[in-house]
């Protein structure tokens, strides 16, 4: 069963959090299905007993972070799994420099990281992708080798735009991932694709073997559309 990952951002309000559930509700299996609200709404998906993560952790465990969230506390609420460096963190957030900190935090605390990597319009159009693969993979797993770790690649130029790489180019960069995180960490692990996932695009997008699920934002927004979509995936 592919695994699907629902990036809420920051969207959302406790109305609309209610009505989300409540359209829902006993409409699928829960067991391949993660969602990750805003923090305030953690716990609504959580006591529903619907897999959860945060977007986001913080760097330390506990203290002198203002306006951070600890991982115990996220944990209190809930969540299983958490996203570390979606490409929005790293870009308002420095979240480049926290990942090594974060993965370690997730690890330790039994919370599963769904490692967000991908690169810039630049560097796909200078040919560079893997090698910034290569660097985000490294800097994370140096230090924090599991095979629990999910791996979403998300092409930054491909998030919230609607355009997405060719099923070949997918195909190939996954296997990328994969192999390179074998040889250099013998590890297996999963990859999941996010970038403008819809349903236009997903019957093609499930043509691809090697890729275990997917990452969406915006196709997830609307309760019946995001019921629809993943009645698509197989
Ligand atoms: C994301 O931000 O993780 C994402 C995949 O967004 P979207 O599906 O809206 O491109």
């Amino acid at each position: 069963m592919k695994i699907i990952g629902a990036n809420f951002k920051m969207n959302f309000k406790k109305d609309d959090i209610n009505n989300y559930l409540e359209v829902i509700k006993n409409k699928f299996p829960i067991d391949n299905i993660i969602f990750f609200p805003s923090d305030l709404y953690i716990e609504n998906f959580a006591k529903n007993n619907y897999l959860v993560g945060s977007q986001n952790i913080s760097f330390q465990e506990f203290g002198a972070v203002t306006g951070d969230t600890s991982i115990l506390q996220l944990k209190e609420l809930g969540i299983k799994y958490t996203l570390i460096g979606h490409s929005e963190r790293r870009k308002y957030f420095n979240d480049d420099n926290y990942i090594a900190d974060k993965m370690k935090l997730a690890l330790k605390n039994d919370i599963i990281p769904v490692l967000c990597i991908g690169e810039s319009l630049r560097e796909y159009e200078n040919n560079l992708t893997k090698d910034k693969l290569k660097e985000q993979i490294d800097i994370a797993l140096k230090d924090n080798r599991s095979d629990k770790i999910i791996i979403a690649y998300e092409p930054i130029w491909s998030i919230g735009t609607g355009k997405i790489p060719t099923n070949d180019i997918l195909t190939e960069i996954i296997s990328f991932i994969k192999n390179y995180i074998n040889e250099n960490y013998q590890i297996n692990l999963k990859v999941i694709y996010g970038g403008s996932v819809n349903l236009d695009n997903i019957l093609e997008l499930n043509k691809i073997n090697n890729l275990d699920g997917y990452l969406i934002g915006g196709a997830t927004l609307n309760p019946n559309k995001f019921l629809e979509l993943i009645d698509k995936i197989k």
